[in-house]
């Protein structure tokens, strides 16, 4: 297990697509694996494989009220309705935060570090991180995102720390504005 560098904007390897993994072997399960423990040494709830210069269809999440961490090989989401405006971090943008439009609902399909399909429906934080995860792998930021009339803004100096997230966890019911 090792904590790899996580790779800042305006690094080109975050505006890349990744491949699909073909197989998975112990090879991508240590990358999983490495990228579990850089994403928790961060304290952040997602990390993808690009942050961390690789360009695998790989994704991990760990949802504050989760023990274990997720890991999802070839991650899609399949069905969206809805949108919110809610707020948002990244570990490859440190020090800012933006409003973004995210779906309420998502149906989400991928692989677990068992290689069984899994599939299911999420709202709130986890579809949240799902969207903003699966978006890395596309090339996508945040920030392409930001609702309108809204830029990013510097996080404030207790929001720093928070900085580290990659996507904030919405402890106030304010930040995830439903409408
Ligand atoms: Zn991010």
């Amino acid at each position: 297990m090792s904590i790899l560098p996580i790779l800042e904007v305006p690094h080109p390897i975050l505006r890349k697509k990744a491949k699909r993994v073909r197989s998975i072997t112990k090879k991508e399960l240590t990358l999983a694996y490495d990228m579990v423990d850089t994403m928790r040494e961060a304290g952040g709830v997602g990390l993808a494989a690009n942050q961390i210069g690789e360009l695998w269809r790989i994704i991990v999440l760990q949802m504050p009220d989760e023990e274990e961490s997720r890991i999802y090989f070839n991650p899609e989401i399949i069905k969206t309705s809805g949108s919110r405006e809610v707020e948002e971090g990244c570990l490859s943008l440190p020090g800012y935060r933006g409003i973004v439009n995210r779906s309420v609902w998502i149906k989400f399909q991928g692989l677990d570090h068992t290689d069984q399909v899994v599939k299911f429906e999420a709202e709130n934080l986890l579809s949240q991180v799902l969207e903003h995860e699966v978006d890395h792998l596309n090339g996508i930021l945040y920030s392409d995102h930001l609702a309108e009339h809204h830029e990013l803004y510097p996080a404030t100096q207790e929001e720093e720390g928070l900085a580290e997230q990659d996507v904030k966890s919405a402890e106030s019911p304010a930040s995830l504005k439903i409408d």
